[in-house]
């Protein structure tokens, strides 16, 4: 789900992938990562990849890894945890039981902060909403953990939620989406940012609360990849500011950022961390 990124998610401590395999959504997905190391996984054949990517493209199953389901109940440390890097937890073929699978785990572990991202929010928005949902979690749960916990609240106050948002037209299609789907916090990412978008300050981004609560952004990696415009970057960070949301910037792409957008404050350290900066400024902030 995370649109041609690479392990290292910026905005996360820890990767949790308990999904294999995916389809294509939209223009995001053209440099998908995880359809490429999924592929490459099958061919150097590696168990867990078998069926779910061939020749570089997607076979179209997919499906629950059982043995990656309950790692997150054994890390002890609080983590930041980015849900399926590898898929997409509201893809349309999973069955409501196997979701319920996965909340139950971040249910069960209350110590992490868990960053569900989708491209999928006509999935999303229904499952969080329906009143039937919690209650089939809880049963999940004491499933995977007979003298567990109960569900603590619905919806989970440990799982953000958030909607790819690489372009305008997907941006107006997802976000109200997100914004009617019941979540502890939502936020956009988008990443790859493929043109100017218009984040409605005043409508998404609200001073105060009550719109998206963060904005993760950055420019796109792979093959052919789109040129990030520098003013892409700086209308997202001006909306943010605007409206007191928090505002993440991950990084230029392939392609370096444009008239010294990314240059460094301190020249000598501009090599490693331009890729970072815009405006020579670090950009990583995260909801309150
Ligand atoms: S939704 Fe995510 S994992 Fe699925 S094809 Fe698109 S980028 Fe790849």
């Amino acid at each position: 789900m995370a649109s041609g990124r690479a392990p290292g998610i910026l905005y996360a401590d820890k990767l949790w992938d308990p999904l294999a395999g995916c389809t294509r959504k939209s223009a995001a997905c053209r440099n998908c990562y995880a359809e490429t190391l999924t592929s490459e996984a099958a061919a150097a054949g590696e168990s867990w990849a078998q069926g779910f990517a061939e020749k570089g493209s997607w076979t179209g199953k997919v499906d629950l890894r059982k043995d990656r389901l309950a790692l997150p109940l054994e890390w002890d440390e609080p983590a930041r945890v980015f849900v399926n890097a590898l898929s997409d937890l509201f893809h349309e073929s999973l069955d409501n039981a196997v979701i319920d699978q996965i909340f139950a785990v971040m249910a069960l572990s209350p110590q992490h902060t868990f960053l569900v991202l989708t491209k999928r929010p006509k999935t999303m928005q229904p499952y969080m909403a329906d009143k039937a949902t919690p209650v089939r979690i809880e049963q999940a749960m004491a499933a995977l953990s007979p003298d567990g916990p109960k569900l603590p609240a619905w919806p989970l106050p440990n799982v953000w939620l958030g909607v790819t948002a690489e372009n305008q037209k997907e941006a107006d299609r997802r976000i109200p989406l997100l914004l009617e789907t019941p979540a502890a916090r939502r936020f956009a990412a988008a990443e790859p940012l493929l043109e100017k978008v218009d984040f409605k300050p005043g409508t998404w981004l609200k001073n105060g609360g009550g719109g998206l609560d963060w904005i993760v952004a950055g420019g796109e990696i792979g093959p052919g990849a789109n040129k990030c415009q520098p003013d892409w970057a700086r209308a997202l960070r001006d909306q943010c500011a605007a409206q007191n949301t928090a505002f993440f910037w991950t990084q230029w792409g392939t392609h370096d950022a444009g008239d010294g957008a990314g240059m460094a404050a301190d020249a000598s350290s501009a090599e490693s961390s331009a890729r970072r900066l815009l405006d020579g400024t670090l950009h990583d902030a995260l909801p309150s």
